[in-house]
């Protein structure tokens, strides 16, 4: 007899843990599949994502303010970096984060299968593990089987030459002395900026005009400058020709031309942050022809979504040519009691976007009334140094929708607490609707802006005014100071600017 639940979920990533423990609070009997070698759950995010590249960054965080010292009086000497240390205590924060999802799924009586999820019908689900098959039956599924990585034809990854996300957080030994990296989406920045710091020699390689071209075009502008500044080379509306790449004993050639030129190649994912990119806009490249050489390339075009082994074919799930679930704004696909959410529905590729979609979508299964998913709300952080954080509208973007609108920019400079952090580059930016003084988006570069992102959220969120967040009493010396000031800076009346 197949076992019977109220909800079976397929994939077990922030889309589907984080549904499946507020399932279960809701009073439903939850299944949760996952495929991943070893039955880790926490999906991209936790294995391959956020947690062990945001640990690396940590670790160049630090290795870089320790060989900066000196201007606050701290002299520590030669610093070493020790690489391998590095990965272990990446791999020892993943291995606590693993135990504690682990934990969360008993505390929440979840029943968790290892092993690959799919169709029988639409509510029957097949589970095949090492051990055998079972079949699970369900009043609903979930499907949260989320991205992979993927690359452009002639572009194989080899994982010590041409390189993805997922071989750098799973290299325990050793790091490549100069890399060249393909796309400059968040996951491109965040791996330069790393490398960068651990004393690689990088060059950015993007297709667009510009880097973090999802951002406002004043983010990437500064991005840019300060990664320049630091030694990064960074070539914009360049195209790499992957037939021209060579394997050589040392590493990569591969030759590179303005984007303009030529067809352009294209890659499978989409959605913003850490997924995919846009079209090219023709701009001359100042390395058109130029053959790049390094020890390594990373190639961060894009993902692609997991669908593969689903079997949609027996049920009504629709995907659009890009592979994404179309669903509406409560996570609900064109087949009854079937519900998807995370990176395999497109939106933001990002793990608190994963996550909140998954609740909506059990919660509204469940007969509550959730507020649907608005991607206006949704901060879109990128750990680089310095950091970039965002939501909502930019100006261009606001006016396109037909706003009227009113923007501030106030620089990090002029914030105490900066200076005394040593980063006083950067600023912050809030687009306002001039007629009902509503906010519309938030556009950051600088210390910490991807927690300090939060509260603009909040404030849009309960439909509050940049008024309002001029009044709110920020703490002093705080970087949180900026948010109040370019508040006040809307309305023409910042204070330390
Ligand atoms: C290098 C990198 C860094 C990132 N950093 C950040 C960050 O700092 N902040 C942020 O918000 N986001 C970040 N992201 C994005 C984030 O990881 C994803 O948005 C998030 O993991 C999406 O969650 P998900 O549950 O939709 O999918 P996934 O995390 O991809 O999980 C899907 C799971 O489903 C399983 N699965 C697939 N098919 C089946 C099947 N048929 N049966 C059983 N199991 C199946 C997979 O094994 C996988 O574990 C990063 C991504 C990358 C690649």
């Amino acid at each position: 007899m197949a076992d019977k639940f109220d909800l079976v979920i397929i994939g077990g990533g922030n889309a589907g843990y984080i549904p499946a423990i507020r399932a279960s609070q809701l009073g439903m009997k939850v299944a949760l599949i996952e495929k991943r070698e070893g039955g880790h759950l926490g999906g991209t995010c936790l294995n391959v994502g956020c947690i062990p590249t945001k640990a690396l960054l940590q670790t160049a965080h630090l290795l870089h303010d320790a060989k900066n010292g000196e201007d606050f009086g701290v002299k520590v000497g030669e610093v070493e970096f020790d690489y391998p240390q590095a990965a272990k205590r990446r791999e020892q924060v993943v291995n606590q984060l693993r135990k504690g999802v682990q934990g969360l799924m008993k505390k929440n009586k979840v029943t968790v299968y290892n092993g690959v999820g799919s169709f029988v019908e639409p509510k029957k689900i097949k589970v095949e593990t090492s051990d055998g098959e079972e079949e699970l039956e369900t009043e609903h599924v979930l499907i949260s089987t989320g991205s992979a990585v993927s690359t452009l034809p002639g572009l194989d990854f080899d994982g010590e030459k041409v390189i993805s996300s997922d071989n750098i957080v799973t290299n325990d030994e050793s790091y490549p002395g100069s890399v060249i990296v393909l796309g400059s989406g968040a996951v491109g920045v965040e791996f330069a900026s790393m490398y960068h710091d651990f004393g690689t020699e990088v060059t950015i390689v993007e297709l667009l005009d510009r880097i973090v071209p999802l951002e406002d075009p004043e983010i990437s502008e500064a991005l840019k400058k300060e990664f320049e500044d630091r030694g990064i080379r960074v070539l914009t509306s360049t195209k790499a020709d992957p037939e021209s790449l060579e394997k050589t004993d040392d590493g990569v050639k591969i030759t590179v031309a303005g984007a303009g030129s030529g067809e352009q190649e294209e890659t499978e994912g989409e959605g913003g942050s850490y997924g995919g990119e846009d079209a090219p806009t023709g701009e001359a490249s100042e390395a058109d022809g130029e053959t790049l050489e390094a020890e390594a390339i990373l190639v961060a075009v894009g993902r692609r979504t997991v669908t593969e082994d689903l079997n949609l074919d027996v049920t009504n799930v629709e995907l659009d040519d890009r592979g994404i679930i179309q669903v509406d704004e409560y996570g609900r696909t064109a087949e009854d009691g079937v519900y998807a959410a995370g990176d395999v529905i497109g939106g933001y590729w990002l793990a608190h976007a994963a996550g909140h979609e998954g609740i909506i979508a059990v919660e509204h299964m469940a007969g509550e009334n959730p507020m649907p998913m608005d991607q206006n709300l949704v901060p879109r952080v990128t750990f680089c140094r310095p950091e970039v954080a965002s939501f909502g509208l930019t100006k261009a973007q606001a006016e396109e929708e037909g706003y009227e609108v009113k923007e501030s920019k106030f620089p990090f400079r002029a914030i105490g607490k900066a200076l005394i952090e040593g980063e006083p580059n950067g600023f912050f930016k809030i687009v306002a609707d001039a007629e009902t003084d509503l906010i519309l988006g938030m556009h950051a570069i600088g210390p910490k802006v991807t927690d300090l992102i939060t509260e603009g959220v909040f404030a849009k969120l309960v439909e509050g005014t940049p008024q309002e967040l001029g009044m709110t009493i920020h703490p002093h010396p705080s970087l949180s100071e900026i948010v109040g000031e370019s508040a006040m800076a809307v309305e023409g009346h910042p204070i330390h600017f």
